[in-house]
């Protein structure tokens, strides 16, 4: 990385501190690119907001979210990655080295890898912004403490609302999974999980349409889409895991999308701009899990390095 008044130039800038992230980071690192990553405002993106995850390979008891977003930093940073704690604010994608705009001052990248994950979805009710806080959340992990002895509801029907509302049992006395379908998208085990535990109880073809309270949460509305009837449901706690949006806004224009906002890669991670990657979640609908994001990062970042081994001619290696 080297500075002057116009800001950092650096051969490699990582967009995103999440399994992708630095999985790209590692590769890059390895390759002795020096990236630099940029952690946005989630240090170990959306796997460091949960409790605990089984699926990752390597770890037969499960690791913590947080603790395997730690050692997926560390690896990286052990050969030679850097973590800068910003956010990109804007990109111009026009020319290389590709200008990045951050609260931090500018970056100005040969390549960009871009793994800047997705956002939780919000329901989009009167209420819930005024209450975020203050009894509705997005993240068990982060707050399910806050709610012990209480009860709670949880809104989704995938595997995230379910693995999670199972994780809050640990604190609440009640979990009410409320979903707006009869089935579940969730995993078979989780919902047998879910439908075994003494804690868990479900209302199903149900929509909450009033997050309701003053100063905290008190009720919610609700509306059964059958039926159409409306009632008003005391709770403490509102958990809401009905999906994510990709993080691709400061994008638009500059590289090619789908109609729902994924960028829009091939199979070796390339987007519409040459030198410009993406990966995990930012690009891909379909499989969202660590284990999957973490290999495309890498799988950008060899991209990447073949990238500049092209331009540059140099003799870089990265899977060595
Ligand atoms: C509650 C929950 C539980 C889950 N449980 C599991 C599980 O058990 N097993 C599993 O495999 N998967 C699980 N997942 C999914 C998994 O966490 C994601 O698939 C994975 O984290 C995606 O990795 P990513 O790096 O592509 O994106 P993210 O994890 O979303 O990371 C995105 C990163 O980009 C950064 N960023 C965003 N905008 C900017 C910007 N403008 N500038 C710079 N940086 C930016 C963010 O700060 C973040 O660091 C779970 C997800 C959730 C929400």
């Amino acid at each position: 990385m080297s500075s002057n008044g116009n800001g950092k130039h650096v051969k490699v800038l990582v967009l995103g501190s999440g399994p992708t992230g630095y999985s790209a980071a590692l590769y890059a690192a390895r390759a002795e690119l020096q990236p630099v990553v940029l952690t946005g405002m989630q240090l170990g993106g959306q796997a460091a907001l949960t409790y605990t995850i089984e699926n990752y390979p390597g770890f037969p008891e499960g690791v913590g979210g947080a603790q395997l977003g730690e050692l997926f930093q560390k690896q990286a940073e052990h050969f030679g990655a850097v973590t800068e704690f910003a956010s990109a604010n804007s990109v111009d994608l026009t020319k290389r080295p590709f200008k990045v705009e951050t609260d931090n001052g500018d970056y100005w990248a040969d390549v960009l890898i871009v793994a800047t994950g997705a956002s939780p979805n919000h329901l989009e009710i009167p209420g819930e912004v005024e209450l975020t806080g203050r009894g509705v959340s997005y993240c068990a992990t982060c707050d399910g403490w806050f709610f012990k002895d209480k009860k709670v509801v949880v809104v989704g029907g995938g595997d995230s609302a379910l693995e999670e509302g199972l994780f809050i049992t640990r604190y609440a006395s009640s979990v009410t999974i409320i979903h707006r379908r009869e089935e579940f998208r969730a995993g078979q085990l989780l919902q047998k999980r879910a439908k075994e535990h003494p804690k868990v109880d479900f209302i199903l073809d149900t929509v909450v349409t009033e997050v309701m309270g003053t100063d905290k949460l008190e009720a919610l509305r609700l509306r059964n889409v059958k039926t159409d009837q409306e009632t008003i449901y005391e709770t403490d706690g509102l958990f809401i895991f009905i999906g994510h949006t990709p993080n691709t806004q400061m994008f638009k224009g500059q590289l090619d999308m789908s109609d729902l906002g994924y960028i829009q890669i091939n199979e070796r991670m390339e987007t519409s701009v040459p030198g410009v990657f993406a990966a995990g979640e930012v690009a891909d609908p379909h499989f969202r899990q660590v284990v999957t994001s973490a290999g495309m990062g890498a799988a950008a970042a060899i991209q990447a390095t073949r990238f500049l081994e092209a331009i540059e001619g140099t003799e870089i290696t990265a899977t060595d």
